[in-house]
């Protein structure tokens, strides 16, 4: 059964949180002397000189309306890299305890477990980029206490099967991360919803992707009251910056605006697959439920520097397991797409020229 203290670290478990000025005084008062800020002011807007709300109880509250969840279980990092670094510190001993991963599948996993000397079990995906779950269960061992999963899945751009998922949830006691940094592109549905039935599942979030505000670095958890306190006790006091809160804020009330953007991404991606598999040196475009495609190509170096020689940036995925000969394409502008399509079009294979 899930445990969460007995999954945590010790140190983790017994860990006394910084106490900032702004924990210990909540009240109203009319001068703030407790906190070594510049009493006169800053050279911008006057309220910089005072230190941000250390749990951005203003941005989770809108977030809560927006997302059906509470603002209790939601966590705010600078970027979903930060959660995804909280929570390998929380509950991976390092040295001692592992992770699992699927490749292909983000590199953010694998960079942050190394850098905190966690070890790494690597489970690939199935060749049509689903969990194997009998691979999965052999390599679960004590120590394993998180399962790191993407869906959409970056860089293959499809949903992992939703039984399959839950026969993870239902079988596995450690904590099981669900990366949906591209759901707002899916038609599948969030797992934020499933919170209160499985008390080991982290779901993470992002404003950098459909919500246009990578520039931010504001990343979501969601997760029990339980796992979020633990988060909050481990992350720097201000992770998000008062900058970021209020244009936050202020984006969150443009609901409708992002929501005509993912139209228009999610229209643009189809007219890129229904093109691309005309063009000579494409093989196949995967399935894809985000707002890039992964496309296998004749030669992937080749056309990926012809592209970049014409100003065209795209990824080269084919040094990747599973991925071998292929591109990752993010969906552009319609400008941006055509300007693709007539490159690619425009693209000769070395040694055809008479
Ligand atoms: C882009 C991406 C992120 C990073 O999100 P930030 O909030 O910008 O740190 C996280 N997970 C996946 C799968 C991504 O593709």
């Amino acid at each position: 059964m899930f445990n969460l203290d007995e999954l945590l670290r010790p140190n983790i478990k017994n860990l006394v949180p910084y106490s900032s000025a702004r924990d210990e005084f909540k009240g109203e008062a009319r001068v703030f002397l407790d906190a070594n800020e510049n009493s006169l002011g800053s050279p911008l807007t006057k309220w910089y000189n005072r230190y941000p709300d250390p749990l951005q109880w203003e941005v989770k509250e809108k977030l809560s309306v927006i997302k059906g969840v509470a603002p209790q279980h939601i966590f705010l990092g600078n970027g979903s890299d930060e959660c995804i670094d909280v929570l390998i510190r929380a509950f991976c001993e390092p040295g001692l305890d592992n992770i699992v991963i699927v490749p292909p599948t983000y590199g953010m996993y694998e960079v942050s477990a190394n850098i905190n000397n966690v070890k790494i079990k690597k489970v690939p995906l199935t060749p049509d980029f689903q969990l194997d779950l009998p691979a999965l269960e052999e390599a679960v061992d004590d120590h394993t206490k998180m399962i790191f999963l993407c869906s959409p899945n970056n860089p293959t751009g499809n949903s992992l099967i939703r039984e399959d998922v839950e026969l993870l949830l239902n079988n596995y006691f450690g904590i099981v991360v669900m990366d949906e940094a591209y759901v707002n592109f899916s038609r599948q549905r969030s797992y934020v919803q499933e919170l209160e039935d499985y008390p080991n599942l982290v779901v993470l979030q992002t404003l950098s992707k459909a919500w246009g505000l990578a520039a931010l670095r504001v990343g979501m958890a969601f997760a029990s009251e339980s796992i979020i306190a633990v988060m909050n006790k481990i992350k720097p006091p201000y992770n998000i910056n008062q900058a970021s809160q209020e244009l936050v804020l202020k984006a969150l009330d443009e609901v409708e605006q992002v929501n005509e953007m993912i139209r228009v991404l999610v229209q643009e991606r189809s007219r890129l697959e229904a093109a691309l598999p005309g063009l000579n040196m494409v093989e196949k475009v995967y399935p894809s439920d985000a707002n890039f495609l992964l496309v296998k190509v004749t030669d992937a170096k080749a056309i990926y520097q012809y592209l970049l020689d014409k100003g065209i940036v795209v990824r080269d995925r084919s040094s990747v397991i599973l991925c071998e000969g292929c591109l990752r394409i993010t969906v552009g502008t319609e400008t941006e797409n055509d300007e693709l399509l007539a490159a690619l079009a425009a693209f000769e294979p070395a040694g055809t020229h008479e």
